[in-house]
């Protein structure tokens, strides 16, 4: 490596480890206590779902050996979008390889340099990304506050307005106000893009997200999923009137020119699919747990923010008390999130702490206990915090 370079690599390490930002990966332990991921109905465990995929893999092979616009689209792949835009209640859907890439596909491919993006300040990376690659004006709208993007999208000028917003934010756990979406965007004659990559599976009466089937594509006509969530497999869809998709199959750029989703994924998500749909179940768990813990994480003064959904983040403001907590959770054998600037806006750095059905009371029991000595830890030591 030449030494410009050398140094350019140094000066980025020094600072980000100055701030405590610096992530590290862990090999999660098998043994260890999953409070961190997004697989919220434990879906990603559940032996039907691994053995549609091992199926898919005998019958279709490993990859699809090809984008899907050459030769990798499959009738599995088919047969999963029919069944994701009937789940939606949508004229179509169509997979693409990760929300990441369908987020940037949506955004390039609908919008340019003669379009205004509105989007939550607090939205998805991926979103944000593709609202950079697009081209597009860009305007960020103080969080979950509508009237604040009432007033941005009445001083825009321009004939094309998207507004874009997380359905459940992922490092928060809130739900946007998508009625209020709704209306504001329609009066100003704004077409509405929901990322429900955490409601899907999760929220709404068939587990169909906070969108789903309660709001047609007149009121969302864009509906973002991801299948690495809750559905426990990988990938994700766009749902939507078939005039959008079919203009995605021409335009968007991460959806040509790349390999299309492994055929056995896609086999793994319809099993996934048909449980979310059939065994409601799963669900009832999944807010069982939700409101026990947020019971007894109250009733112990743990100052936890308001949601309602899997996502528990725990505000502890600093990057090293929330790497404190963290590795003392860790020692205990609890792995959680400990989220840092510049995923989360500086001084609040966070325990994200996730729910899942696969959790059991003692499993949760455990995590309270652990939570409440490090909240005595450092009581004991005020002085030194
Ligand atoms: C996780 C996530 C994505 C990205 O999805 P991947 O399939 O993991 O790439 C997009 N949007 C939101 C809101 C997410 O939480």
């Amino acid at each position: 490596m030449s030494k410009a370079w050398r140094e350019r690599l140094a000066d980025a390490r020094l600072s980000r480890q100055q701030a405590n930002r610096w992530r590290t990966r862990r090999v999660m332990e098998v043994s260890a206590l999953d409070f961190a991921g997004n697989d919220y109905l434990g879906l990603a465990q559940d032996p039907r779902v691994s053995e549609a995929q091992a199926e898919g893999a005998r019958r279709y092979g490993a990859g699809a050996g090809a984008s899907h616009l050459v030769s990798g689209h499959l009738a599995v792949h088919d047969a999963l979008e029919d069944a994701l835009a009937r789940w939606t209640g949508r004229e179509r859907a169509l997979l693409f390889s990760t929300g990441y890439m369908a987020n940037l596909g949506v955004l390039q491919a609908l919008a340019d340099r003669h379009t205004a993006i509105f989007q939550d300040r607090l939205n998805h990376a991926s979103l944000i990304d593709g609202a950079a690659l697009s081209g597009a004006r860009s305007r960020r709208f103080h969080h979950c506050d509508t009237s604040d993007l009432k007033n941005l999208l009445g001083r825009s000028e321009y004939a094309h307005k998207l507004v874009v917003s997380d359905g459940v934010f992922s490092m928060d756990g809130d739900i946007a106000d998508i009625a209020s979406l709704v209306s504001v965007s329609q009066r100003h004659n704004a077409w509405l893009m929901i990322d429900d990559a955490h409601g899907v599976g999760v929220l709404g009466d068939n587990g169909s997200g906070c969108v789903g089937s309660a709001l047609s594509s007149a009121e969302v006509p864009i509906l973002v999923g991801t299948l690495g969530k809750a559905l426990g497999t990988a990938g994700a869809f766009v749902a939507g009137d078939a005039e959008l998709i079919d203009h995605l199959i021409q335009f968007s750029r991460s959806y040509i020119y790349t390999t299309a989703q492994p055929p056995a994924i896609a086999a793994a998500t319809l099993k996934a699919l048909e449980i979310v749909q059939g065994e409601p179940e799963y669900r009832a768990k999944l807010n069982a747990n939700i409101t026990y813990f947020r019971h007894e994480a109250l009733g112990l003064g743990l100052p936890f923010s308001e949601s309602a959904t899997p996502i528990q983040p725990l505000i502890l403001g600093d990057e090293t008390r929330t790497l404190r907590w963290a590795s003392q959770l860790h020692h205990q054998g609890i792995q959680v999130g400990s989220i840092r600037p510049p995923t989360v806006p500086k001084g609040e750095a966070r325990l994200r702490i996730t729910l899942s059905a696969r959790h059991q009371q003692g499993d949760i029991d455990q995590l309270l206990a652990a939570l409440n000595h490090c909240q005595h830890q450092e009581a004991l030591c005020s002085p030194c915090v």
